[in-house]
């Protein structure tokens, strides 16, 4: 058998995104021989891996989720409705067929600023170059430029950023009229159609959801997704007025703006989860300063008791070439040393060329920095710093015992997640078998670091929650008889957030409180 060759073709030096579907379509996946058995397949990380649906993958899916996927994201940038639901269904019905865990997210747009058009598409610009900017759609002469977006007229004031074309181009605010700005470029490059704007000095008045998001919202409840992804968020406000359109998923405030850094707290507060968006994010704080950032939000959202999951990027240059550089394996690994949960691929699953092999990449190098000690060592979140409510103390005193033991499994009974999301944070070195009657809980949970949801009934008492479930364990290979493990529940059974016991219990001895 002979290795496959890597393609010739460069990755791209532009930061990608996913190219619309009908515009690029990426080659159906090639059949790609493989020079090595799956030895590691079948093999999981603690750290969790989000992949992104599109051509390039969508025939796939159950290979991705057997390479270790454990978050589909949809992105509603691109695409209609329909496909979004097709390639739903097909997440759902593989993950059923394999009895996993999978959640989806969905990956709202947001008001995502673009430009107009240029005269073939492009142009290029200099230093000390003077254009001026217009509102609207259309195609911009010699020394314009359109914004395709509205609220920017008057907001917009001399000495203010404006960067264009994702980041490729930086120009400053000379003058501002109530219909025009004219500005000068500081550092030169190539503009094009429908490229990003981004305005990091700007307070705009933007609207969070857009109307398309409102739209988009709507379709992703109806596909019962887990997962919303809310993209520029600026405030908890943006965050509420998502919640109040779509309750039941969990939120993932997409960290991409300036402000948002700003805050963060309360962003903190109102969201279950966070995305450090380091595509956007990285136009509109200094490149230099994002390798911080991503550690200061990571730590931030565990200390909430928040998940997190890292994006972009990662493994770009996998969309053109089998094996990736160096140093996105060490962008990877020091992600998950910084304690995210998750890592996300974009373009690599979507259009790339290697879509399994990325999701496998991302999982060794996973394992690899899990089973060092360095990674066993790293500093947890403070006990003591902590939320005064019976779930958090369970989970704190129960991620302590089970160091103390030495023991490898923490079982949990939930309704909601919410106990579980706690025992998370604190990264214990025992993995957490989540054990939850609820479909939705049990995908949600997918995206947790150190975590394996596991789908379970409902017992009558705990004695009974106990007994049937070590033997459900047993039955799956999952836990072994005489092995010491630590139970933790919630009594009487079924309610939601009522985690109060913790017990530490023998596998295969009676169960007896009486
Ligand atoms: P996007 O978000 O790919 O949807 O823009 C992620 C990012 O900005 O990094
Ligand atoms: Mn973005």
């Amino acid at each position: 058998m002979s290795a496959t060759p890597a393609p010739e073709t460069p990755p791209s030096t532009e930061r990608s995104g996913e190219p619309q579907s009908s515009q690029d379509p990426a080659p159906a996946a090639p059949a790609i021989r493989r020079a090595r058995p799956r030895s590691r397949i079948g093999e999981e990380a603690h750290t969790k891996v989000v992949a992104t649906i599109g051509p390039a993958s969508e025939g796939r899916v159950g290979e991705l989720i057997d390479a270790g996927m454990s978050v589909a994201r949809i992105n509603f940038s691109h695409g209609e409705a329909d496909e979004h639901r097709r390639r739903a269904d097909v997440v759902r019905k593989e993950a059923r067929l394999r009895e996993r865990a999978v959640a989806i997210l969905a990956d709202i747009q947001g008001p995502k600023m673009r430009m107009g058009r240029f005269a073939e598409g492009r142009r290029e610009v200099e230093y000390d170059d003077v254009f001026t900017v217009y509102q609207g759609d259309g195609v911009a002469a010699e020394k314009e430029v359109y914004f395709h977006f509205e609220g920017f007229l008057g907001a917009v004031k001399p000495g203010h950023r404006l960067l264009l074309a994702d980041g490729a181009v930086e120009a400053v605010v000379e003058e501002s009229f109530p219909d025009r700005v004219v500005a000068r470029v500081e550092r030169g490059g190539v503009l094009a159609d429908k490229k990003g704007v981004n305005l990091p000095d700007t307070e705009l008045a933007i609207d969070l959801p857009t109307k398309k998001d409102v739209f988009d919202i709507t379709v992703a409840r109806q596909m019962g997704v887990e997962m919303l992804g809310i993209s520029f968020v600026s405030s908890a406000a943006d965050i509420q007025r998502v919640r109040d359109l779509a309750p039941e998923p969990f939120i993932v405030a997409k960290i991409e703006r300036a402000i948002a850094l700003e805050r963060i707290d309360e962003i903190l507060k109102a969201t279950d989860g966070i995305m450090v968006a380091r595509g956007d994010l990285g136009v509109e704080v200094d490149l230099e300063q994002l390798p911080m950032i991503q550690k200061a939000l990571i730590q931030s959202a565990m200390r909430e008791g928040r998940f997190c999951i890292t994006a972009t990027e990662m493994l770009e240059s996998m969309i053109h070439a089998s094996r990736p550089t160096r140093a996105e394996v060490a962008d990877i690994a020091n992600a998950v040393l910084d304690g995210t949960d998750a890592v996300m691929l974009s373009a690599e699953t979507a259009v790339g060329k290697y879509p399994l092999e990325a999701v496998e990449m991302m999982i060794r190098i996973a394992r690899a920095v899990e089973t060092s000690q360095r990674y066993h060592d790293l500093p947890r979140i403070e006990f003591r710093k902590s939320e005064p409510t019976f779930s958090n103390a369970i989970a704190m005193a129960a991620v302590q015992a089970a160091e103390a033991l030495g023991l490898t499994k923490i079982i949990a009974f939930t309704e909601t997640g919410n106990t579980v999301r706690l025992l998370s944070r604190y990264r214990p070195r025992a993995e957490v078998i989540a054990l939850t009657p609820h479909l939705r809980t049990l995908n949600s949970m997918a995206v947790l670091a150190h975590v394996r949801p596991v789908l379970y009934g409902r017992d009558q008492s705990l004695e009974d929650m106990l007994w049937n479930a070590s033997l459900f364990l047993q039955g799956r290979g999952l836990v072994k008889g005489g092995e010491q493990v630590l139970f933790v529940a919630g009594v009487p059974p079924g309610v939601a957030r009522t985690t109060n016991v913790m017990k530490l219990h023998r596998i295969g001895e009676p169960v007896r409180f009486h």
